[in-house]
């Protein structure tokens, strides 16, 4: 992984990618999203911080699971919430 990212992107070898391209959590309210990320740590996907319900940083926070790839195609990057960390893979 990039130079300057954080120790929680630097462990990250391998990305997780979507099992499904939707966010788990409004599936089962019928919610819409904006985009989705993949958690890095347990490899489910929730929407992003555009999205009405925000489920990925509400996953990050409550588990402490710091870092979500993008899921969108095309997209690879990685996040880190505590550090407020990005990286390109
Ligand atoms: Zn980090
Ligand atoms: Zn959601
Ligand atoms: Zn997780």
């Amino acid at each position: 992984m990039e130079q300057g990212a954080c120790a929680h992107i630097s462990a990250t070898r391998t990305v997780k990618h979507p099992k499904k391209l939707v966010c788990d959590e409004c599936v089962k309210t019928g919610d819409d999203w904006v985009h989705l990320r993949t958690c890095q740590q347990c490899g489910t996907t929730r929407c992003c911080d555009d999205s009405p319900n925000r489920h990925a940083s509400a996953h990050a926070h409550a588990s402490g699971h710091p870092v979500i790839a993008s899921a969108e195609p095309g997209e690879r990057w990685l996040y880190c919430y505590p550090d407020d960390a990005f990286a390109e893979y």
